[in-house]
């Protein structure tokens, strides 16, 4: 027998002894179960059909007791759902409000591994699109929600989950959510997607960010258009010409990086849990003044550990996503046009931005738009991200922000809580602006590579740090409602 069939006979009994010996995961936990079941429910969007969740939570709550309100959209298929759990000794106290959302990006199918909608379970993690953001933590507030409904200890007050539409896009999120049926998502305070938990220690865990507030998302288009022609004489207008010059100089254009407060505390945090060199630079990067050192260190720390969320965390970010142009290879193209997001820092108003956006595309020729949603103009648009951009973080003195940190650290012993900025945009945007503290959790501890997949691809969620938020959660909710 050659070494090598010797080798290829023996991998076939270790893999078929292995598949004996593991069929799967036994038994999985209620958490799980849910996150699998929300995964294999295709809520891409466009088009999203979240009502599908809506009615699967439904099945699952109106049994405990939740009085479940389905509010349809003016979209058909797409619906929230809100389902309240109701206080049995009242206290007089608002509600508390967990909201998360239903709907998920689209994939790129042939860069996935696993199919993204069949909830796959390989490892320690489950695998699908929107494990991570946000049905993860949909399952992990449903699941809490539903122990606190099951233990039937008094609650002080109600508890409303709620799981929405649109956040993703469209123009029937939250906002449209909260101008017409207010009254049954008012809140004293919200737990919504956000921070951060970094795994790591001893403890499984070492930084946890509760965010306080988001940086705002808005897109424009590019537009170029030029003479179309046959490909053998191309023309010094071509259209594809210019908005290729213009993308590229985006591309090699980095906004000065500017620290929030918000921000500001959340570095010096995470420079408690960094190596040296990082955390020296961490330090350095909140206090000084000299904007040339601040780009340098930023620079920096960009090309270190979790670089890019900290890019994210004190820039503007501009950034191409989509591109469009062009219909056969020998046809010279009169139009092309680019999708570019724009990433804001809270106070950033999105007027000064494009003009900055234009100084670097440096073309009168390339027509620069914001993106509107549902028939909103542009006027009307840019004012209501300039309303935004005046929106102040949510305290952190509230009982609920203590409870979140304290049983944090009861989790994860050894992990450093802070407040937060969001790198990316929620729809929480409807409480904050009505002075409604909110805090953003993804309740599980997540490496490097997990966060490279939100909204990429082979998307994960690590199962047991999933169990281990949902019981922080519940701990959370215990204090919150029951006031234990
Ligand atoms: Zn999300």
């Amino acid at each position: 027998m050659h070494r090598r069939s010797r080798f290829a006979a023996l991998a076939v009994v270790v893999i078929s002894l292995a598949g004996f010996a593991a069929p799967a995961r036994a038994q999985n936990s209620e958490v799980v179960t849910i996150l699998g079941d929300l995964v294999r429910i295709n809520t891409s969007n466009p088009p999203g059909n979240e009502a599908l969740v809506a009615e699967y939570l439904r099945t699952r709550l109106e049994p405990l007791g939740f009085q479940v309100d389905i509010v349809p959209t003016p979209t058909v298929g797409k619906a929230h759902l809100i389902a309240r759990l109701p206080a049995t000794a009242p206290d007089g106290r608002k509600p508390l409000l967990l909201a998360g959302h239903e709907d998920v990006v689209g994939v790129e199918r042939p860069l996935w591994t696993v199919d993204p909608f069949a909830g796959v379970i390989r490892g320690d993690r489950l695998y699908g699109r929107g494990a991570l953001d946000f049905k993860g933590g949909l399952a992990a507030f449903t699941v809490a929600a539903m122990r606190l409904a099951r233990e039937g200890a008094p609650r002080t007050r109600d508890l409303i989950l709620l799981a929405e539409a649109d956040e993703e896009g469209g123009s029937y999120g939250t906002t449209w959510l909260a101008e017409n049926h207010w009254p049954k998502i008012d809140a004293s305070e919200s737990l919504n997607e956000g921070g951060w938990i970094f795994a790591g220690g001893s403890g499984g865990a070492r930084l946890m960010g509760i965010t306080t507030i988001d940086k705002n998302s808005l897109s424009v288009t590019f537009r170029t258009r030029g003479t179309s022609t046959h490909s053998s004489r191309p023309l010094a207008d071509s259209a594809l010409r210019r908005l290729v010059r213009a993308l590229d100089r985006v591309e090699h254009y980095d906004t000065a990086p500017r620290i929030t407060p918000t921000a500001r505390r959340y570095l010096r945090a995470w420079a408690r849990t960094a190596d040296a060199p990082t955390a020296r630079r961490l330090r350095a990067i909140t206090t000084t003044r000299r904007p040339a050192v601040r780009r340098r260190l930023a620079d920096q720390l960009r090309d270190g550990q979790w670089g890019e969320l900290f890019d994210g965390l004190v820039r503007n970010i501009f950034v191409p996503t989509i591109v469009d142009s062009g219909i056969r290879a020998n046809v010279l193209p009169g139009t092309a046009e680019a999708t570019v997001n724009m990433r804001m820092l809270p106070g950033q108003k999105p007027r000064p931005l494009i003009r900055e956006l234009r100084r670097v595309v440096a073309d009168p020729k390339v027509e620069i738009t914001p993106i509107v949603s549902g028939d909103a103009t542009v006027t009307e648009t840019l004012d209501a991200f300039d309303k935004r951009a005046r929106q102040a973080p949510t305290t952190t003195d509230t009982d609920l922000y203590r409870t979140l940190s304290q049983e944090g650290r009861r989790q994860w012993p050894g992990t450093v809580v802070t407040p937060a900025l969001f790198e990316a945009g929620t729809d929480a945007t409807p409480w904050r602006q009505r002075g409604i503290p909110v805090y953003g959790i993804y309740p599980y501890p997540i490496n490097h590579a997990d966060l490279l997949a939100m909204h990429g691809n082979d998307e994960r969620v690590p199962i047991k740090g999933l169990e281990q938020g949902t019981d922080m959660l519940t701990r959370v909710l215990r204090r919150a409602i029951g006031g234990t």
